[in-house]
């Protein structure tokens, strides 16, 4: 078209492009979800808005808030129509071309590696998919701030813009439409689509409709002339004859009886394929664990087949209602502590009243919290508020209780359920062969989180008990397994009251510390922490089960009673005296007589609220 706008893909997205038409990745299929996806962002974001302002949803079939699916088999069109918010003439440039999203070079180095394009919709470039499956895509689309627009493109470096003055009107929303490749003929098959939205977009909360066919029977007077009988729908219907042998069977006074025959007839009508009902809303114990995995899927847009490792699906009640399911995912995205402290992101989706809010509300979980998965539906929030107002809603304060609650109970049953975490009582009382399943998952949560847990017990006061029932590490003892706080006190020794630990870059360099000498000899049980954050988490974590804890390398550690120790003291009290005297003040704040060694002569101890040496080690390579 002449009059239609050039422009050039941004070069990330041009990258990006190329690499997917030209894609042998065999799993094309991925295309559908992220255009339904897509359409139910958009349908998401025209209900929001129409809370505050009725006025948006205009009237009639605009207020349809539904998907629906059309195939031209012999144009080779598959076209995918929404009624969401649209997209302006600017939203098209910039959407669909020229701001590449952050995560799109990261995607497309990833990709050139692994070739595996399942987690495209996590990287904010779904619609490109298209590019799997056809090799010219035209996306027409209304925003009721501007005209009707039809964006195209064959993937070869550019797109071209033109006002819409030839398809019919939209009203609202938009049609996506892909003139499929050669080989992609299978989609344009009604079961394959079928079986694409089951698979992958059954959780999606608005209707999808697919243009089905449908043959039945029809009964029609049997010479009638059929020529001129043409339905003119789009799609048409053809009838075909179907012998009807009642109708000629040699009957006597055949005038009398009006003449019929059966044809099958070829109707067309919009098939619901998903059910609406929110998985949220339905009574848990009627849930599946297919049916939880596949929304998990569908919620973190990550399709690679693994299992949550932990779900909490719940209403609360009282003061603020609400329903929520919470997700532990089987894996921790790879930049979840990168930028811990700076950014927040959130992954739960706020609801009020089923209706779709945000999933950036930061004021649902801690920080710590982020890496959880899920959904909340309040019944309490206001609907017709901004974001901004709903962000400083009191009962805000009390669903985030709940939840964090919600949160670390879910985390405690990955362990309660673990045979590998249970002591050997429980171990022979549910020694059942389901549990086989469970075996190993908590040390899977651990690898994967267990940094979330230690950055817990420093942010969470409130809940650092909680916290720290959820901690593992290895010790002394522990032979190379982790162990937890529980387990570690039903070991103390009697008369032991302290807890002890050691922290230092590793397991090896410390199983050799002169400070362990004593304590090993004696059997006592010391912890290994080893994580830079390790340090930080002593600050906070004081006691546990009213025992303190008590770092080796420092003052203060008690081995019990020891006699000797005070003769020790008084005979060499003048080699002491001597000894602090001739070192200077700012070297050390005292020199003492001690029982914790055994081969080495002498440490160095760090003061009991000093830092310790692995944190003076860590805060230099931090500044340098
Ligand atoms: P993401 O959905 O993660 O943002 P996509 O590549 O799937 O990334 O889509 C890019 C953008 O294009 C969307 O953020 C949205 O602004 C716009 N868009 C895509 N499809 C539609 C649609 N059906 N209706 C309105 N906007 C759309
Ligand atoms: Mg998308």
């Amino acid at each position: 078209r002449s009059s239609a706008e050039k422009f050039e893909f941004q070069a990330e997205v041009s990258r990006l492009m190329d690499i997917i038409i030209n894609s042998l990745y065999s799993n094309k299929d991925i295309f559908l979800r992220e255009l339904i996806s897509n359409a139910s962002d958009a349908l998401d974001k025209i209900r929001f808005l129409s809370l505050t302002d009725k006025e948006v949803l205009g009237e009639g079939d605009n207020t349809k808030l539904d998907i629906r699916i059309k195939l031209d088999k012999e144009k080779k069109i598959l076209s995918i129509r929404d009624r969401g918010i649209g997209m302006t003439k600017e939203d098209l440039i910039k959407n669909l071309g020229t701001i590449a999203k952050s995560g799109t070079s990261a995607f497309v180095e990833k990709m050139q590696t692994s070739g595996d394009l399942n987690l495209i919709g996590q990287f904010g470039v779904g619609f490109y998919s298209v590019y799997l499956v056809a090799d010219y895509v035209e996306v027409v689309s209304k925003h009721n701030d501007d005209k009707q627009y039809v964006w195209e493109s064959k993937a070869d470096g550019a797109f071209a813009i033109s006002e819409d003055t030839w398809n019919e009107p939209l009203g609202r929303g938009t049609e996506i439409r892909l003139h499929l490749k050669e080989e992609a003929g299978e989609y344009l098959e009604e079961s394959k689509l079928k079986e694409l939205v089951k698979r992958y977009s059954e959780f999606i909360n608005f209707p999808i409709y697919i243009w089905a066919s449908k043959e039945v029977d029809v009964e029609v007077p049997a010479d009638e002339d059929e020529s001129g009988d043409e339905d003119d729908s789009a799609y048409g219907s053809s009838k075909e004859e179907t012998e009807d042998e009642d109708a000629d069977k040699g009957e006597d006074d055949e005038d009398k009886k009006p003449k019929t025959k059966t044809v099958k007839e070829t109707t067309y009508e919009w098939e619901l394929l998903n059910d609406v009902k929110a998985i949220w809303l339905r009574n848990p114990k009627e849930v599946t664990e297919e049916e939880y995995t596949k929304f998990y899927h569908s919620l973190a847009k990550d399709f690679n087949d693994e299992k949550p490792l932990s779900w909490s699906h719940f209403t609360a009640e009282g003061d603020v209602e609400f329903k929520a399911v919470l997700f532990v995912p089987p894996k921790a995205p790879q930049d979840l502590y990168e930028s811990y402290y700076n950014a927040n992101k959130s992954n739960l989706k706020l609801y009020v009243r089923r209706v779709f809010i945000s999933d950036e509300f930061d004021e649902l979980l801690p920080k710590y919290l982020n890496f959880l998965r899920g959904l909340v539906d309040s019944d309490t929030l206001p609907l017709n508020v901004s974001r901004e107002m709903l962000q400083q809603h009191n009962s805000l304060k009390t669903i985030k209780k709940k939840l964090i609650r919600k949160a670390l109970d879910m985390i405690r049953r990955i362990a309660d359920e673990d045979p590998d975490e249970s002591t050997d009582k429980e171990k022979k009382e549910n020694a059942s062969s389901d549990k086989d399943e469970k075996k190993g998952q908590y040390v899977k949560f651990w690898n994967e989180f267990g940094k979330s847990i230690k950055l817990g017990i420093i942010e969470d006061a409130t809940n650092r008990n909680r916290l720290a029932k959820l901690l593992r590490f290895e010790s002394t003892t522990s032979d190379g397994k982790l162990t937890s706080l529980d387990q570690y006190i039903s070991r103390m020794k009697a008369g032991q009251k302290d807890i002890f630990y050691i922290t230092g870059t590793n397991k090896e360099q410390l199983e050799k510390s002169p400070f362990l000498e004593r304590l090993k000899k004696k059997n006592f049980e010391v912890i290994f922490f080893t994580d830079p954050v390790d340090e930080y988490l002593m600050q906070y974590l004081m006691d546990y089960e009213d025992k303190k804890f008590q770092n080796v390398s420092k003052e203060g550690l008690k081995l019990g009673k020891d006699t000797k120790n005070k003769e020790l003291k008084e005979s060499f009290k003048d080699l002491t005296k001597w000894w602090k005297s001739s070192l200077s003040k700012d070297n050390v704040d005292d020199v003492k007589i001690s029982n914790r060694l055994d081969n080495t002569p002498c440490v160095v101890v760090t003061s009991k609220y000093g830092w310790s040496a692995n944190m003076e080690r860590i805060m230099q390579s931090q500044t340098l």
